[in-house]
């Protein structure tokens, strides 16, 4: 997926020693990370969630956590409620 011009790549990592979260990022490598033990709706808040990191690290917001869970909560019911959710870049093949 494309994030501010960049292509990330979402990867859906199963029993990862890696994956001690629900989802991570790699800015350097331009990686996202979801932990595949989620139900889809929480692989998608989890994207949302990581691309607002994205957005936060890209445009050097400054975003606490705590910032960015909120955000990303508030944001993914606007987008449930009003723009038939988040489209289906998770599931099958995750790449882009
Ligand atoms: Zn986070």
């Amino acid at each position: 997926m494309k994030i501010l011009g960049k292509n990330y790549e979402v990867l859906i990592l199963n029993d990862s020693p890696m994956m001690s979260n629900i989802g991570e990022i790699d800015n350097k490598a331009c990686k996202i990370y979801i932990n595949g033990g989620l139900s889809t709706d929480e692989q998608k808040e989890t994207l949302l969630h990581e691309t607002i990191h994205v957005v936060d690290y890209q445009l050097k917001l400054g975003l606490t956590e705590d910032q960015v869970h909120r955000l990303s909560v508030g944001l993914f019911t606007a987008i449930q409620d009003n723009w038939g959710g988040i489209p289906d870049i998770i599931g099958g093949d995750a790449k882009q």
